[in-house]
C-alpha cells in the first residue's frame, strides 16, 4: 500500500472511531439521564407538595369549624338555661351567635371549597402516577436494547482501534507528525484528488505532484496543505 494510502485509511479508522465514541458518548448519557422520567417525577412532586398544603388548610378550616359550633353551642346553652335574665345580656348573646352564625357560613364555604381543591388536587397525582409508572415502564424496558447497543458500539471502536494499530505503526515518524497535526489543527488531514484537483479546497494539482503522491512520497495540497491521496 502506497504511504499516501495507508494514512487515508488511517484516517477513515480514526474519523469512524471518532464518531462511534460520539455516539456511544450519548448512548451513555441516555442510559443515565432520561428528560421525560425527571419530568414526570418533577410534575408529581409538585403536586404531591400542593396536595400536602392543601390538606393542611382544609384541616385548620375543618378545626375552626369545630371550635366556633361549640363556642354557639355552648352560647345557646347560656342563653336558654333561664340564668340569663338581664334583657341587655340576652340581646348581646344574641348578637354575638348571629355573628358567629355568619363566621360559621364563611368557614363551611371555606371547608367546602378546601375539599373540592383537594378532591382535584387528588384527581391530577393519580393521573400523574400513572403517567409516571408508564414512563418508568418504558425507561426499564429501553435498558436491555441500551445496553446492547452500548456494547456493539464499545465492541465495534475496539475493533477499529486494533485495525489502526498496524497502519500507525507502519507509517514513518515525520509523516505520522504530519498527519496528527494537520488533523488537529485542520479537522481533516488528507485530501482525496479526483480528476486532478483537491477534493478539499478544488484546487488543480501539479502532474508532477500527482505522480510522486501516488509513489511512496508525501505531498500535500499546495493550497490546503492537506495530504494528497490520489485514489486507486
Ligand atoms: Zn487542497
Amino acid at each position: 500500500m502506497a504511504l499516501a494510502e495507508t494514512v487515508f485509511r488511517l484516517e477513515q479508522l480514526d474519523s469512524d472511531v471518532e464518531a462511534r465514541e460520539t455516539a456511544l458518548r450519548e448512548l451513555r448519557r441516555r442510559a443515565q439521564r432520561n428528560p421525560g422520567l425527571e419530568t414526570a417525577r418533577s410534575v408529581l412532586d409538585r403536586l404531591a407538595e400542593k396536595e400536602s398544603a392543601a390538606a393542611h388548610e382544609n384541616r385548620s378550616a375543618e378545626a375552626d369549624l369545630a371550635d366556633l359550633e361549640a363556642r354557639i353551642k355552648k352560647t345557646r346553652e347560656r342563653m336558654y338555661s333561664g340564668k340569663v335574665v338581664d334583657p341587655r345580656e340576652l340581646s348581646s348573646l344574641e348578637k354575638e351567635l348571629q355573628h358567629w352564625a355568619t363566621r360559621r357560613d364563611e368557614l363551611e364555604e371555606q371547608c367546602l371549597q378546601a375539599m373540592d381543591e383537594l378532591d382535584s388536587l387528588r384527581e391530577e397525582m393519580a393521573r400523574a402516577k400513572t403517567r409516571l409508572e408508564a414512563v418508568e415502564r418504558e425507561a426499564e424496558a429501553a435498558r436491555p436494547r441500551l445496553a446492547q447497543l452500548e456494547q456493539e458500539a464499545a465492541n465495534e471502536i475496539a475493533r477499529l482501534r486494533s485495525e489502526r494499530q498496524p497502519l500507525l505503526e507502519s507509517i514513518d515518524p515525520r509523516t505520522r507528525n504530519l498527519y496528527e497535526s494537520t488533523r488537529k489543527s485542520m479537522g481533516h488531514a488528507v485530501s482525496q484528488v479526483s480528476g486532478g484537483v483537491c477534493a478539499w479546497c478544488h484546487v488543480s494539482i501539479p502532474a508532477k505532484d500527482l505522480q510522486h503522491a501516488r509513489g511512496n512520497e508525501i505531498v500535500t495540497c499546495p493550497h490546503c496543505r492537506r495530504i494528497l491521496y490520489v485514489g486507486p
